[in-house]
């Protein structure tokens, strides 16, 4: 190794999923929302003069944050946005884990957070979940799990499972010192939110996205709702890091996003109804899963390896996420796309799962 690459920061990065190219595929590997963002946003988005890209975005964000604050009811002085929710969360790594002691999340989830823990130094300590997927929220305090934070999903990722909301009070009830961050990137999709903690517990940040449930993974808006001070002390980070992270068009289409509210529970109800669909027909197949609360399904087959499933939709244009990593290797994580999708998925998998 050269001299000067000692000096490098090496790190093993996160791996997205496949973004493939071909046409006419059903792409069901990224927990991408099938349906358009709102009209609005469509609207806005044409209307847009090429000539104001001179000028900077505010770097505030103040449009965006203050149609998010009023969407959720709380102040805008409680709202922090970003360049998706990996950007606000790693911006929340950096800002909140800085302890000697491990961060705690669990050991299957959102594959970013060990990632973000090593490029920033934090130590960490994954905590296995039960034998149903289901966080334990009792191994997130007492004796020897003295913590520098404790971030989790919710629903979990890649699992799609709900922590009730009196299980992740009694995680924030036992954990006063450190700062308990909420992944609520599919709320949208039928779990309760922790939202109405938010004034109870001022060590809690919680964090949601535009990607998922407001269709618009392509457009980069992320967002978290806490405390006055765990806001403010994101922003001095954020404003050491990079004052405009969010461009003038994102700034602008993500207002729009929120104003169309009719819209955005319009298509939450046509995915959940395709959802619970697919959860029949899936069980019908010999498929296994836990409930999910997610606008993707965690599966297993009751005989056929994920791998070689994966391995013929993949045969068929139909594209489905498998991580081979242990105790999950042998499921398949699919998002749920439209009714048409579905059944094209559905009926590739009859005819080689007879
Ligand atoms: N959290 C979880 C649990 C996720 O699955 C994802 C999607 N990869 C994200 C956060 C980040 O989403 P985005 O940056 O698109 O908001």
């Amino acid at each position: 190794m050269k001299e000067w690459e000692k000096l490098v920061r090496k790190v093993t990065p996160y791996v997205p999923g496949e973004q493939p190219n071909e046409r006419d595929i059903v792409k069901l590997n990224t927990n991408e929302n099938p349906y358009p963002p709102a009209p609005g946003v469509q609207r806005v988005l044409r209307e847009m003069k090429a000539d104001e890209l001179r000028l900077y975005p505010d770097p505030t964000a103040a449009g965006l944050v203050e149609c998010i604050a009023q969407y959720y009811q709380v102040k805008s002085s409680q709202v922090f946005t970003g360049v998706g929710s990996d950007d606000v969360l790693a911006m929340a790594f950096m800002t909140f884990f800085n302890g000697k002691d491990p961060v705690l999340f669990p050991e299957i989830t959102y594959s970013f957070y060990d990632v973000w823990a090593d490029v920033f130094r934090i130590p960490y300590q994954q905590i296995p979940l039960d034998e149903k997927f289901q966080i334990v929220p009792s191994d997130y305090f007492g004796e020897n799990r003295k913590n520098g934070g404790i971030i989790f999903p919710n629903p979990n990722a890649p699992t799609g499972v709900e922590l009730p909301q009196e299980a992740i009070e009694s995680i924030l009830l036992h954990n006063p010192d450190v700062v308990v961050i909420v992944d609520e990137a599919y709320v949208d999709f039928g779990a309760e939110s922790a939202l109405p903690f938010i004034d109870k517990y001022e060590n809690l940040l919680i964090v949601q996205t535009f990607s998922k449930s407001r269709s618009m993974a392509g457009m980069r808006i992320g967002y978290a709702i806490g405390s006055e001070k765990l806001i403010r002390y994101l922003n001095d980070v954020k404003y050491s890091v990079n004052s405009y992270t969010m461009n003038r068009t994102a700034l602008a289409l993500g207002i729009e996003a929120i104003k169309d509210d009719a819209y955005f529970k319009k298509n939450l109800k046509n995915l959940m109804e395709t959802r619970e669909w697919v959860k029949d027909e899936l069980k019908g197949l010999g498929f296994l899963f836990e409930d999910s609360k997610a606008n993707f399904i965690f599966a297993s087959h009751k005989s056929v390896p994920a791998k070689e499933i994966f391995e013929e939709l993949k045969k068929e244009h139909i594209y489905v996420r498998y991580f081979p990593k242990p105790r999950i290797d042998n499921y398949l994580r699919i998002s749920i796309g439209t009714r048409g999708e579905m059944g094209k998925l559905l009926n590739a998998m009859k005819k080689f799962l007879k």
